[in-house]
């Protein structure tokens, strides 16, 4: 199987090099060259299985079956619900899926975690070293750190807006132990942070020497490895069921998960709504095909505080038909302006592709986890409230099931929980030693070849 960029222009690779490599030269993402069929998951079929099926029919003839039912064993072990993603109910025809089992409390543990199992393994076989680097806003770093920690093969740069990430979050990043851990504390905001890594992949020269590359949400693995929770809760639901999700969007990589799904014939039918905060640029994009570029505002549920959703571009080019020419002058245009008008061959066949979007004020957020408080005596996180808020404004044919993503756990967010249910959230037992460990952390400036230096001196050889 090999995997073609977005913009055509970038040479097919394979699986791993797809997944060790993120971005494709040519700046597109990378996406299968044909959809493969895979089977759909059984009723009593345990995650890791139909996990090992689905990465499988990716990585084909790279990777052994047993190799990778191997790094799918080992990722998942490290989950508290034995089944990974638990469906709770929540009401008539609709249920909560639970991804915060894993070890940072957030669902990029999901995908983090057998990352970091597949490069150690590809890189050992290869006999390689590589420095992976990322910028985050809270989970992403939390959940990569976690995953990363005591690899052999990988040393970890992770940068974060210095006093701008929750404590929470920032104790998952800090207090690994781990000696191959790097977090790197820059005094300014996550956009800058997120430049700084931009421009350490511009520089050729050091990209190669240090054998860089990132985890961010446009990697082909993440998507994969999400794709596999949607098979399991059509399994769980009945084969025949139609299922409705309401994924709670930043990047757009879950919902996309859940579109990779449906093509390779995991899914009874599909549909999905992007469930989206105050930065509604997906919305937008939905409902008018306009590509705008805003800047991201400050809201109660963080980790979807994007205003360019990265893999809105898979979406677009598989309903266009893989026009990557079309693509390449989209993006160009929106490089150029931050306002594109879709082409009628992308915004027409959108509305044909299952997903759809809808935005959620702060207010209705913080309204919406004292409802649910009041209705079930669960707290809720932020994210997940944007989802099951979305949820209550849908129309039910009394038949479709829907389905809402809880994308962390409420103790993560325990400022906002207080703020909007005047509860206290407690860390689950499992983690609550977090709080009592040394952080480690180098506050650095703002400086790009200052980072470049630091990674330079700290990364193994
Ligand atoms: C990352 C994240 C999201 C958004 O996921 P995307 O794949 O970027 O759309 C939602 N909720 C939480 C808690 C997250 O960490």
């Amino acid at each position: 199987m090999k995997f073609i960029s977005t913009r055509g222009e970038a040479p097919p690779v394979g699986f791993v090099d797809a997944c060790l490599s993120g971005l494709a030269p040519d700046g597109g993402l990378y996406v299968p060259e044909r959809w493969p069929t895979i089977a759909p998951a059984r009723p009593d079929e345990p995650y890791v299985s139909v996990a090992s099926r689905v990465i499988s029919a990716f990585a084909e003839e790279e990777l052994p079956e047993s190799t990778v039912q191997g790094l799918c064993e080992r990722a998942y072990a490290n989950f508290a619900h034995q089944s990974v993603a638990p469906l709770v109910q929540w009401g008539p025809n609709r249920f909560i899926m639970e991804l915060h089992h894993g070890p940072t409390l957030a669902f990029k543990d999901v995908a983090m975690q057998l990352i970091a199992q597949l490069f150690d393994e590809v890189l050992t076989a290869r006999g390689q070293r590589m420095s992976v680097t990322c910028a985050t806003s809270g989970d992403t770093g939390g959940a990569a750190a976690a995953a990363f920690a005591g690899a052999s093969q990988v040393d970890l740069f992770i940068l974060h807006p210095f006093e701008r990430v929750s404590p929470v979050q920032r104790l998952f990043m800090t207090t690994t132990g781990a000696s191959n851990v790097h977090n790197i504390a820059i005094d300014d905001d996550f956009d800058v942070c997120q430049a700084i890594v931009k421009s350490l992949f511009a520089d050729r020269d050091f990209v190669k020497s240090s054998n860089l590359s990132g985890v961010n949400s446009i990697n082909w693995a993440r998507i994969a490895a999400q794709a596999v929770y949607y098979a399991t809760a059509q399994a769980a639901m009945g084969a025949d069921r139609p299922l409705r999700f309401i994924v709670p969007s930043g990047n757009m990589g879950d919902a996309l998960a859940g579109y990779v799904a449906a093509r390779c014939g995991l899914m009874a039918g599909f549909e999905a709504v992007c469930a989206v905060n105050e930065n509604d640029t997906l919305n937008v994009l939905f409902g008018e095909g306009r590509m705008l570029r805003r800047p991201a505002r400050a809201t109660p549920s963080p980790a979807m505080d994007i205003s360019v959703p990265s893999n809105f571009e898979r979406l677009a080019f598989e309903v266009s038909g893989r026009d990557a020419e079309m693509l390449r002058r989209v993006y160009e245009q929106f490089a150029q302006s931050g306002d594109v008008e879709l082409p009628d061959r992308i915004k027409g066949p959108l509305g044909c592709s299952g997903l759809s979007a809808a935005s959620v004020s702060n207010a209705q957020t913080l309204a919406e986890m004292r409802q649910v408080l009041g209705e079930t005596g669960w707290l809720i996180c932020p994210h997940t409230a944007v989802g099951t808020h979305a949820a209550r404004n849908l129309n039910s044919d009394g038949e479709t099931v829907d389905i809402v993503l809880a994308t962390a756990h409420a103790a993560k967010f325990p400022e906002t929980v207080e703020e909007a249910t005047g509860r206290n959230c407690p860390l689950p037992e499992r983690v609550a030693g977090l709080t009592g460990r040394t952080e480690v952390f180098e506050k650095l400036s703002s400086e790009a070849s200052v980072v470049r230096d630091f990674i330079e001196k700290n990364r193994r050889r």
